[in-house]
């Protein structure tokens, strides 16, 4: 494809063994990753887990010590970012402050020889693609934080990218304005139909936006799937503590019989003998049982537990609670009135009750 062509369909990346070390420090350890033609992947990982270091490898910006990076079929590692086909917004906007709003997005389109006249008819487009119709001549100083951000995704898309690649795009703004641009990120990523990987460490945003979410840490891929597979089977116990709240019991497995101290549990799934695992407890997938209230049925595991302390959310409660061995459990619950009704007191002993169908076993051993 020459730099001017402005069009084409979405193309997949794949990544195989690519691998970066800084010093003693491998930013990429042996990544394989596959990212599907029209895709939205969104790498999820704590501060210095390697989001960036990948973004970077995937926008040219660096080079990994040796492996693959392939749009479609073509091997890019080492092909200069301009000649990439590649939009990229990062967090800090990276707009130019002293021009216009219109010369910030005409910017891609002017590098790549584009006329006069198509540039125009273009950077109006875009602007009206990011809800920005009529800005062109304000000075980008003038913006808020959301419209730049906008500006900066104008720019990004207005020469139509086949892959768009965003670094934490939205950690700037503040929390409802975030929560409504992951919503129209996400719709305008639906509308073009490019291939996105996208850079997030809040799990909520990732499990919000994404198609599919790798979880990054040290380097290395944890886990790849849907929101609902990372957050429902977790690989292992990082991406189960990443991802949402929970707490863990020690699970040992005789004759077939999972146990928790010398409580036996129903569980979903067998798992084999010898393992070393636990018990994955979810707040929002605990019931609380009272003696007042009904009893749970016959497919749930309990637990006595003392309650320690409740916290108020508005919408929800959240209950921690304590079991007789020390761990700490949390519940939560809905402010619902036949709910809140029926609360303990702080002191009272209740039983959590967890669904043989909502037990999720994961190994103990660190990845
Ligand atoms: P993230 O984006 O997930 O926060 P980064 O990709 O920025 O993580 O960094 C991954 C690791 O590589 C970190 O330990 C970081 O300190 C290190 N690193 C990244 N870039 C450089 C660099 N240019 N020089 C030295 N170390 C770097
Ligand atoms: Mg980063």
């Amino acid at each position: 494809m020459s730099e001017t062509t402005l069009t084409g369909g979405a193309l997949p990346i794949t990544i195989r063994d690519a691998t970066k070390s800084y010093g003693a420090v491998f930013a990429l350890d042996n990544v394989d990753l596959d990212v599907r033609s029209g895709e939205f992947m969104t790498l999820l990982g704590p501060s210095g887990s390697g989001k960036t270091t990948l973004l970077m490898v995937l926008a040219g910006f660096t080079r990994p010590d040796y492996g693959s990076v392939k749009f479609g079929e073509r091997e890019i590692v080492r092909t200069p970012p301009h000649k990439r086909d590649v939009g990229m917004v990062f967090q800090n906007y990276a707009l130019f402050p002293h021009m216009s709003v219109a010369a910030n997005v005409a910017f891609p389109l002017k590098l790549r020889g584009v006329s006069k006249q198509e540039m125009v008819e273009r950077t109006e487009q875009a602007l009206e693609t990011v809800q920005l119709a009529g800005y062109g001549e304000r000075r980008i100083d003038q913006l808020s934080g959301g419209q730049r951000q906008r500006v900066a995704l104008a720019r990004a898309i207005v020469f139509e990218p086949r892959i768009l690649l965003m670094d934490e795009p939205l950690s700037a703004l503040d929390k409802k304005l975030r929560e409504q641009m992951q919503i129209e990120l996400r719709r305008l990523h639906d509308k073009l139909g490019m291939t996105t990987v996208y850079v997030t460490h809040d799990q909520r945003e990732a499990l919000t936006m994404s198609d599919r979410i790798a979880v990054i840490n040290h380097g290395r891929v944890m886990q790849l799937g849907t929101p609902e597979e990372i957050y429902e089977r977790p690989a292992n116990r990082f991406v189960a503590d990443f991802i949402g709240e929970s707490t863990f019991l020690p699970v040992t497995v005789q004759q077939g019989v999972a146990r928790f101290g010398d409580q036996s549990l129903k569980v979903a799934q067998m798992p084999e003998a010898g393992e070393d695992l636990l018990l994955m407890l979810r707040p929002e997938r605990l019931q609380l049982i009272t003696n007042d209230s009904e009893a749970a049925d016959g497919e749930a595991n309990r637990f006595e537990a003392r309650v320690r302390e409740m916290v108020y959310q508005g919408d929800s409660f959240l209950m921690y609670t304590v079991l007789e061995n020390g761990t700490e459990i949390s519940l939560r619950g809905m402010t619902r009135r036949d709910t809140v009704s029926t609360l303990p007191a702080i002191g009272d002993v209740i039983q959590l009750a967890l669904h043989r169908d909502d037990t999720v076993l994961i190994s103990a051993e660190e990845p």
